[in-house]
Parts: C-alpha cells; sequence; structure tokens
C-alpha cells in the first residue's frame, strides 16, 4: 500500500485553472484576462529593453556562481530599500532598515510573516482587507498567524468601502498587525486617496497597530515608482515602525527571476544588527540563500543612470498602456454599445487588475460563449486587453449583461 493513499485531492488553484482552460480552448477570439502578467500592445510577454541590456552586461562580465549570502546580494537590498523608502527616508539615513533579498514578493511576504509570528511582541492576528490577493490568507497562516479581515470593497459603488475599513481598523484589537496594499490593490484596482492614506495612518497610530505593506507594483499604477510608494513613505515619515514586501516581478517584468526583498524599519543600527541576525536564522532553513540572476539584474537596471532613466520609461510605458486600455474600454461599453450599468470604476480603478463587477453566472457565460477568460469573481487584468481585442470583448461583455 502506497503511503499517499489516504492523501485527499486539494482543490486546483483558481487563477490557474482559468489559464488551463483558456488553453483548451480553440477559437482564435479566444482571450485570457486571468493571469497577472504584462501582455504587450500584441498580446505577448514583454521583455522589458532595460532588463536585455543589463543581462547583455551581465554575461559579458562573465559573473561567476558562487552562493550569495543568506540575504542575498547587498548592494541589490540597498538600492531596492532606497527604492522604496526614497532618499529622504529616517530610518534608511539612520541605517536601522533590515532589509533581505527575498523570493519575490511570495517570498518577502513570508519571510515577514515567520518574522511577526516568532519576534512580533504583541499579537499574533494580522487583518487583511476583505478580499485580498489570494495568496495572502495561506501565506500568513503557514507563517503561523491569524488572519482576520477587514472590509475594503463595496459592492453598491464598486468603490473603497472606507467607513467599513475605518470601523474595523478602530475595532481591531491594540497591536494587532494590519496588511495594506501599498499601491494598485490586488484584486479591485482600488486604492485610497492621498488623504485617505493620512486616515489610514493615523488610526493605526491611535489603535498602535502593526503596518505591513505589500507593494508588489511599485510604479505599475501611477507609473511613477515615488508617486506609487506615497502610502510607505508617508507612514514612515509619521514615525510608524513598518514591514514591507517588495516585488519586482511586475514593474521589472522579472516574474519567474523571483526578485523581491523584505525590510523591517528599527530604532537604530544596533537594533537593525540584532534584527539582521534573526531574519538571517529564519531564512537559512527554508531555503539557504537566494538566487543570483534576477538580483544582478535588477541590481544593474537600479545602480546605472542610463539603465534606470530607461526603465522608468519603460515602467512608465506599461502603466500608460494599461491606463489607455481602460479609457477605450470605458467609452466602448458606455458611448458606442450603450451598455446598461455604471462603468466608471473601469477608468478609475489603478493597476493591473480591474473589478469589473461582472457576477459568475456572466463570467461563466463570457467563457462558454464568447471564449473570454476571467476569474469568477469578474477579475480581469487590463494587460491582457490590447487594440486587436478589446472591441471583442467589449462586445461580449455587452451581451452578456443584457
Ligand atoms: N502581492 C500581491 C498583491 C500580488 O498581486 C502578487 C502577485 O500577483 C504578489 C504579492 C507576489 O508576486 P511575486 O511572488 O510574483 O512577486
Amino acid at each position: 500500500l502506497s503511503s499517499w493513499s489516504a492523501v485527499p485531492a486539494g482543490p486546483p488553484d483558481p487563477i490557474l485553472g482559468v489559464t488551463e482552460a483558456f488553453k483548451a480552448d480553440k477559437d482564435p477570439r479566444k482571450i485570457n484576462l486571468g493571469v497577472g502578467a504584462y501582455r504587450d500592445e500584441n498580446g505577448k510577454p514583454y521583455i522589458l529593453g532595460s532588463v536585455k541590456k543589463a543581462e547583455e552586461l551581465l554575461t559579458s562580465s562573465k559573473p561567476d556562481k558562487e552562493y550569495l549570502p543568506i540575504t542575498g546580494l547587498p548592494e541589490f537590498t540597498k538600492k531596492a530599500a532606497l527604492l522604496a523608502y526614497g532618499a529622504d527616508s529616517e530610518p534608511l539615513k539612520q541605517g536601522a532598515v533590515a532589509v533581505t533579498q527575498s523570493i519575490s514578493g511570495t517570498g518577502a511576504l513570508r519571510i515577514g510573516g515567520a518574522f511577526l509570528a516568532r519576534h512580533y511582541p504583541h499579537s499574533k492576528v494580522i487583518y487583511l482587507p476583505v478580499p485580498s490577493w489570494g495568496n495572502h490568507t495561506p501565506i500568513f497562516r503557514d507563517s503561523g498567524l491569524e488572519v482576520r479581515g477587514y472590509r475594503y470593497f463595496d459592492k453598491k459603488t464598486v468603490g473603497l468601502d472606507f467607513e467599513g475599513l475605518k470601523a474595523d481598523l478602530l475595532a481591531a484589537p491594540e497591536q494587532a498587525i494590519v496588511l495594506l496594499h501599498a499601491c494598485a490593490h490586488n484584486p479591485t484596482g482600488i486604492d485610497p486617496t492621498p488623504e485617505q492614506w493620512q486616515i489610514i495612518s493615523d488610526i493605526v497610530k491611535e489603535r498602535k497597530l502593526f503596518p505591513f505593506f505589500d507593494m508588489a507594483y511599485q510604479g505599475f499604477a501611477s507609473g511613477s515608482t515615488s508617486q506609487d510608494a506615497f502610502a510607505v513613505r508617508h507612514f514612515v515619515s509619521q514615525g510608524h515602525q513598518i514591514a514591507l514586501a517588495q516585488s519586482f516581478a511586475k514593474n521589472m517584468g522579472l516574474y519567474g527571476e523571483r526578485v523581491g526583498a523584505f525590510s523591517l524599519t528599527t530604532a537604530d543600527p544596533e537594533e537593525k544588527a540584532r534584527v539582521d541576525s534573526q531574519l538571517k536564522i529564519i531564512i537559512r532553513p527554508m531555503y539557504s540563500n537566494p538566487p543570483l540572476h534576477g538580483a544582478r539584474i535588477a541590481n544593474a537596471i537600479l545602480g546605472d543612470k542610463a539603465l534606470y532613466s530607461q526603465w522608468e520609461g519603460e515602467v512608465k510605458g506599461m502603466a500608460d498602456r494599461i491606463i489607455s486600455m481602460r479609457e477605450k474600454l470605458y467609452s466602448t461599453l458606455t458611448h458606442d454599445l450603450k451598455t446598461p450599468g455604471e462603468w466608471g470604476h473601469i477608468k478609475n480603478q489603478i493597476g493591473m487588475f480591474s473589478f469589473t463587477g461582472l457576477t459568475p453566472p456572466q463570467t461563466k457565460a463570457l467563457a462558454e460563449k464568447a471564449h473570454v477568460y476571467m476569474t469568477g469573481d469578474g477579475r480581469i487584468s487590463m494587460a491582457g486587453l490590447n487594440s486587436s481585442n478589446i472591441e471583442y470583448f467589449a462586445e461580449s461583455v455587452n451581451a452578456a449583461v443584457r
């Protein structure tokens, strides 16, 4: 008898399931709006020019394949922290930010979850927005934290439930941990305004909550990496100690290279050194040390003036193409097709995703009748739309809601 005869089959991943259905569909008009990866104007994966150049430079320098330190490539993590916190950041200037390389954003969240479970002295409860990225709950549960939710999305307005958010954070137990999407909230595409962020910061201070930022899309929301870092920088400037997970998957298109960073702001360099030592103790038995190649690419881009400005332009190019698809979809639905319903949210939402408000039966009908695939909650990746398929998509939505 096999040792695994009693292992139950688990449910398939909801997002990867969409891709499988898409692949099996033979219709030439098919569209995949399920994946959270950028696609260019021709619907193809996009390798940034700055990344190609950085790789050429790397290849010609014939680097070795030695192990990295446990916390990764130090030049890279220093620059990653600078990108997030900004040159004016007090903890950064004081040498009080503990930072480690991570297996992209997911790994950063997992290191953070494990660190908080082991060392945060006050609470093992983390509050996530409802809804949040589907992997947040298992990441933090498997890290040893208790996961709870705070209200975020208002179905009626297809916008932020700011009153619900405030009430839930005010009612959270003192010193609980709260996860905040720094920008381009996934899956809703709805971010607090700068004024709302200031109020959230005040509530977090009043309730002595511990803010853990997930910044998977820096630059992708507005096209500007510093504008998208507003929330993180505001909290730090208000004296909060924060945890931060960064990913270079989206903003550098380095998805499969797994480049990220996790950081904590600490009181001073001496405390930072103690925190660093504990980060190493958490990471060493997990995966020993992180992969080299992607970190070298990101380091080359962040450290070279010309490559950096090329990259900034490419991030803005991706963000702008997504914003133009939002405008085109909105105007096709409302002006050309006179589709029933309110579609302003399509234009107002931020980042890679749009929560369309389409219902599960409508998304099912779109897949079966129109060969258009999205997650069952009606979330679409705007990056999957382009000038060749956007009209067909709008017509299909129009037919599905009538
Ligand atoms: N956090 C959010 C909100 C995300 O949407 C994602 C990816 O979709 C991630 C983190 C982590 O992605 P990765 O591990 O590829 O960096």
